[in-house]
């Protein structure tokens, strides 16, 4: 494996960051370990945009990443690829689903009670709002099986990430966007060997695509195990347990 180049493509909240206070501290030995090694460190993520953007400059993270859950690819010369639905055609869906059904988006909210909902400033909270390819949204309790029939009817689906529900496009997903860049990856390099690390069900089709995927363990107990072959479980919690993974992979290498 020693002729291969590595790429780790990694969630955020929960994964690289700390569920509650957003901090990468405690994965600060494997980000220096890839730093040392030269190994891209990819950011595949709900966030947005410009909140990724932010983001990967706060953690020195590569210039290439994914942002709202697949829905676009910034790469290194800033183009963008996009493989969504447009924001305002989700906002129309989730008008009418909101008729029928207790849901709640984003594009509903005050930047305050989304900063309530996710601990983020208010500044933050209002670069979080700028959707392009991806609705995220509260839901009472209701018949999910029937929201998601009809957000299906309209060629959408929901994904499910760590605070909210998602409402995007249907073939939108973590795992077609990484692919995308994987192929890009292999015509660069040839062999490409690829870590990827996440905690919820909207990074599972990433870590599906990956040679070594990661669970990162969330606190409490009732985190959803998908099964995907030679799927690793780390014992320690969000950051720690990145870094745990990171450094247990690249040290059998
Ligand atoms: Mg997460």
């Amino acid at each position: 494996m020693k002729d291969q180049a590595v790429v780790v493509f990694t969630d955020l909240d929960a994964t690289l960051l700390g569920l509650d206070d957003y901090s990468f501290e405690k994965a600060r030995t494997g980000l220096d370990l890839c730093r040392s090694l030269q190994i891209p460190v990819i950011a595949v993520t709900s966030k947005t945009l410009d909140e990724t953007k932010l983001w990967i400059k706060r953690i020195g993270l590569d210039q290439r990443f994914i942002f709202e859950n697949g829905g676009g690819i910034h790469l290194e010369n800033g183009k963008i690829i996009d493989l969504g639905v447009d924001y305002s055609v989700l906002r129309q869906v989730m008008l009418k689903l909101s008729s029928t059904f207790p849901v709640r988006g984003f594009g509903d909210m005050k930047t305050e009670e989304i900063a309530e909902r996710t601990g983020l400033s208010l500044e933050e909270a209002k670069i979080a709002a700028l959707r392009r390819f991806s609705e995220p949204f509260v839901c009472q309790e209701t018949d999910f099986e029937k929201l998601e029939n009809v957000v299906g009817i309209h060629g959408l689906q929901i994904v499910r990430g760590g605070r909210f529900y998602h409402l995007q496009a249907s073939g939108q997903s973590k795992g077609n966007a990484v692919a995308y860049l994987l192929k890009r990856f292999k015509a660069d390099f040839g062999r490409v060997f690829s870590i990827a690390l996440g905690d919820s069900p909207n990074d599972f089709s990433m870590l599906s695509k990956a040679d070594s995927p990661w669970l990162v363990r969330q606190p409490g107990q009732e985190q959803i195990i998908p099964e995907i072959n030679n799927l690793k479980i780390t014992a320690k919690i969000g950051p720690e347990g990145w870094s745990e993974a990171v450094l247990t992979t690249l040290n059998k290498r």
